[in-house]
Formats: C-alpha cells, sequence, structure tokens
C-alpha cells in the first residue's frame, strides 16, 4: 500500500477523538466536543486512509482536494523530495535582512506565469493574510500618493476573501460566514451578486458604483469568475472586463483574489486569463504549495510598489514570522513545475467532461435547482439547506470525502483523479443529494 503509517503517538483512534473533543478547534466549529470529525491516518494519491474503517470504508476519495489545494493528490514523489531536499538544507530562517534561494525562484516563478503588469511579489503564510496585504497595499497606494480619502473597497456579495478583519469586510454581509460583525467590520460597498450570464444592465449598476464612489474607492476586490465558500457561483468573464475598464477610467485599484481559481481549477492558469484581463494586486494561495504546505502570495505591478515608496512612510508594514518560508517556497516551485511540465489543461478537460457526465444524473434529482460545471469544479445546488452530516454521511458510504454546506454539494478534485474515481466521486456527490 502507498499509505505507511509514521511514527505515532500510541494513542488509539478512540482516545485520539476524546483528546480532539477535549481540546481542538475546528473551523467553524462549535467549542471543543461538539464535532465529530473523521481521524485521517495518512493520505496518498486521491485517498485518504482513515485510521479505522467508517460506514464500511477505510479509504476515502478525496473529492476536496483538501479546499481547493491538493491539485496533485498526496505524498506525491516529486513534491515530497522537493520538501525531503529543502529540509536539509534549511526549512526557515527570518525573510528580514536574508533572502535565499527558493523564495527568490517562487517569487520569479510567479512573475513569469501570471499575467504581464505583476511584477513583485510579497510571499505570506495564508490566504487571508495575503488578502490583508493586497488590501493594505491599495489603501497605503492612494494615502501615498496624495489621496488619503480613497481607503474603501467595492466588491460584489457572495463572495469570501478568508477570516481575517478586512476580508471578512468584503465577504458576503447577508447570511454569509461573518454577519456576527457586520455591526463592527469596516463599511465597504457592495453591487449584487453577478448573474451568470453576462447581463447588460448589471454591468452598467457595477460601472456607476465604481464612478459614484470613486472617490473615497481605494479598490475593487472580486474572486474572477468563481465565488467559492461565498456560495459556489460561476460568472461571465466580461464583468471582470467591465471592472478593469470602470477602475482605469475612474482611479480605482483592480484586486482579484485567485486563491481558489489560480493553478488551473477553471481550466485557465489564472481565472483571470478568461477575461483578458490583469488585475493591479493579485492573492494566490491553496493550490501555490499543491497543498503540502501553508504559503500564500500577493503580486503587485510596479506601479503600486511605486506609488507605496512615495509615501511618507514608504515601506509596507507587513512582515509575518514565516514570510517566505524556504520549505514552503521550495514545494510551491516543484508543484507549479509538475504542473507545467505536464498538459495540465487536458487533464483539467477530462475532469470538466467526467463531471459533466457524472454530474447529469443529478440534475433529475429531487430538490435539485442547478448542477454546474466549470474547469475541475462540479457543483449541485439544492432548493433547500443540506442536512450536512447526512449528506456526508452518504458520501463517506459510497466512498468518497465532500463538505456539503449550506444549499451545496460540490467537488473539486485533484488534477490526478483518474476517470473511475471520478465517476465514483459523482455517484457520491448525488448519493450526499439524495441524503441531504
Ligand atoms: N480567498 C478565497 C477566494 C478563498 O477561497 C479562501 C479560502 N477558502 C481565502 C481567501 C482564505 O484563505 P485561507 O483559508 O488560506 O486564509
Amino acid at each position: 500500500s502507498p499509505h505507511r503509517p509514521g511514527p505515532h503517538s500510541g494513542y488509539g483512534p478512540g482516545e485520539l477523538l476524546a483528546l480532539d473533543r477535549a481540546h481542538v478547534w475546528h473551523p467553524y466549529g462549535p467549542m471543543p466536543g461538539r464535532t465529530d470529525p473523521l481521524i485521517v491516518e495518512s493520505a496518498s494519491g486521491v485517498r485518504l486512509r482513515l485510521a479505522e474503517p467508517v460506514h464500511g470504508q477505510r479509504e476515502l476519495i478525496d473529492g476536496m482536494s483538501s479546499w481547493w489545494s491538493a491539485i496533485h493528490g498526496y505524498n506525491h514523489p516529486v513534491l515530497n523530495e522537493a520538501a525531503h531536499g529543502q529540509l536539509e538544507r534549511m526549512s526557515h530562517v527570518m525573510f528580514g535582512g536574508l533572502t535565499h534561494e527558493p523564495a527568490v525562484r517562487l517569487a520569479t516563478r510567479l512573475v513569469e506565469i501570471t499575467p504581464e503588469p505583476l511584477r513583485h511579489v510579497f510571499l505570506c503564510d495564508s490566504g487571508s493574510v495575503s488578502v490583508e496585504v493586497a488590501v493594505k497595499m491599495c489603501l497605503q497606494y492612494w494615502r501615498s500618493v496624495g489621496r488619503p480619502a480613497k481607503q474603501r473597497l467595492l466588491t460584489w456579495r457572495g463572495g469570501y476573501h478568508g477570516d481575517t478583519w478586512q476580508p471578512m469586510s468584503v465577504c458576503d454581509p447577508e447570511g454569509g460566514m461573518h454577519e456576527l460583525w457586520s455591526g463592527v467590520l469596516p463599511r465597504q460597498i457592495f453591487a449584487e451578486a453577478p448573474p451568470a450570464e453576462f447581463d447588460e444592465s448589471y454591468a452598467a449598476d457595477l460601472r456607476d458604483l465604481v464612478a459614484r464612489h470613486a472617490d473615497e474607492l481605494a479598490a475593487v476586490i472580486v474572486e474572477p469568475v468563481v465565488q467559492g465558500a461565498g456560495g459556489m457561483r460561476f460568472h461571465s468573464p466580461g464583468y471582470l472586463r467591465v471592472l478593469r475598464a470602470a477602475c482605469d477610467e475612474h482611479g480605482v485599484l483592480l484586486i482579484f483574489d485567485e486563491i481558489a481559481t489560480g493553478f488551473g481549477r477553471t481550466g485557465a492558469l489564472f481565472a483571470a486569463e478568461l477575461a483578458g484581463v490583469s488585475p493591479d494586486v493579485m492573492c494566490l494561495g491553496k493550490a501555490l504549495t499543491g497543498g503540502y504546505l501553508t504559503m500564500a502570495a500577493t503580486l503587485c505591478t510596479s506601479r503600486v510598489a511605486e506609488g507605496i515608496s512615495l509615501g511618507e512612510v514608504p515601506v509596507l508594514a507587513h512582515g509575518p514570522t514565516f514570510m517566505g518560508n524556504p520549505l514552503a517556497s521550495a514545494v510551491a516551485c516543484a508543484s507549479i513545475d509538475l504542473l507545467l511540465g505536464q498538459d495540465w489543461q487536458q487533464e483539467v478537460k477530462r475532469l470538466e467532461a467526467g463531471l459533466r457526465e457524472g454530474l447529469a444524473e443529478a440534475e433529475g434529482l429531487p430538490g435539485v435547482k442547478d448542477v454546474r460545471v466549470l474547469g475541475a469544479i462540479g457543483v449541485v445546488q439544492l432548493d433547500h439547506e443540506v442536512d450536512m452530516a447526512a449528506a456526508t454521511e452518504a458520501a463517506v458510504r459510497a466512498g468518497v470525502w465532500l463538505r456539503p454546506f449550506r444549499d451545496l454539494v460540490y467537488t473539486m478534485p485533484p488534477y490526478v483523479t483518474g476517470d473511475g474515481d471520478l465517476a465514483r466521486v459523482c455517484r457520491a456527490v448525488c448519493a450526499a443529494v439524495r441524503a441531504g
């Protein structure tokens, strides 16, 4: 078996779960002890191996790529080797006053593969922080060039940009994950969520909103083409062209959050390419290291960097301890080379075709409102809130790990998922829809 249990603490599954319940917070979890996670012992290829069988399954196909990140699957020899090799040289050194080959190579590679005007790279440690940095860059740019009133952000509803303060302020304010804080978060400007198809009157409203608020707007921030955790909605790339033109016309910066969409997930290397426009600032994360290590990046143009340098405080005051982490940088370089060294577009097309075929069955199921596929993303939207526990259990019974939420059952499998496994993922999605 490719799964090799490592040295472990000697705790059995029951004890582990008891200690988890006693002490460990989980994402969006109630206090420790109120969730019942499955214990993963190891992961290899597209499979998670559980510590003990659950609903008859010891191994689950990962239909989530660990939240968009594990594009090459787990325990990949090339990524393992990059990590091991770098580990023997140095796992981490501070980035203040020091630099090193893995970070320089990664930054250079990111500039090469992202849209043309992006030139400077801030390497940080999570997607949310990369959005914080993007926002700080834009706010500081306008202060530095003598327009200190331009400090607000415009976005559209239905978005999700992370769980720290500024990103929370541009997540969907209604029924979203951060509604609790709506009274105290910075007040941003919201357009309606973008319709799937290009709609001229919606586009006109967008243009109008940018024009009307231009004097106070630092930037527009959006997830291009796919709104992820805020509702798994797809929209016409045409809106990105509308935003680019409106931002140019009215002197507003444009941030693309490609943390979920980056590295091929939509069928383009970056979703910005689907629209043929470039942002002033771009956030990357998740699949950056193939899901191996925690790292994200904020890229900006020379204009933004030079603007900041004109300010009274000419530095970007941000410097996380683990900035430029060499281990993560080395694995990110290997992951990018691995992706671009193969016909990845063909692989994503194969997954897109497989998802279309496999999820067609969901269209006829009761309670299904919409089925949509783009690149290696498959979404079934229900006309009701999904019963998360029942839907998850049904997927696990079918041998697949999914994480249904709100009115959605969806999958974004690793690109290395074979046709047979993909068919199984689709059957599990349908099973989850039936159960939920
Ligand atoms: N932006 C987008 C579009 C995301 O999907 C996410 C993660 N779900 C984030 C930002 C936040 O990234 P992280 O969880 O790494 O902080």
